[in-house]
């Protein structure tokens, strides 16, 4: 897996979680605004200059967010960042949640 696709696994793992706290989505199916945010990302993600060869993106992330995005994103991060961390203990999302502080 490169570090595309998993950048874009866990956000998207992220998202659904916070969409099914937080809008009521049943059966798996995002809401139009965390769809939104999920094809922004990954539309984000695909447009990485840094593309696969570095490690870190985190810094990308937050930069290359517009800011209504970005404040989105961080909202999502910062409600299932403790949680994923608890259920999914990968050095890859702590290391998002540490770049999110
Ligand atoms: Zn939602």
């Amino acid at each position: 897996m490169t570090r595309i696709e998993r950048e874009k696994t866990v956000i998207g793992q992220m998202i659904a979680i916070y969409c099914r706290k937080h809008h009521n989505c049943a059966g798996g199916q995002l809401c139009n605004d965390c769809a939104e945010l999920l094809a922004y990302a990954n539309n984000r993600l695909d447009r990485c200059p840094k593309g696969n060869d570095k490690s870190n993106c985190r810094k990308c992330e937050i930069h290359c967010y517009s800011p209504a995005n970005r404040d989105k994103i961080r909202a999502v991060m910062r409600y299932v960042g403790p949680r994923m961390i608890f259920h999914h203990p990968l050095s890859a999302i702590r290391h998002i949640i540490n770049e999110m502080k």
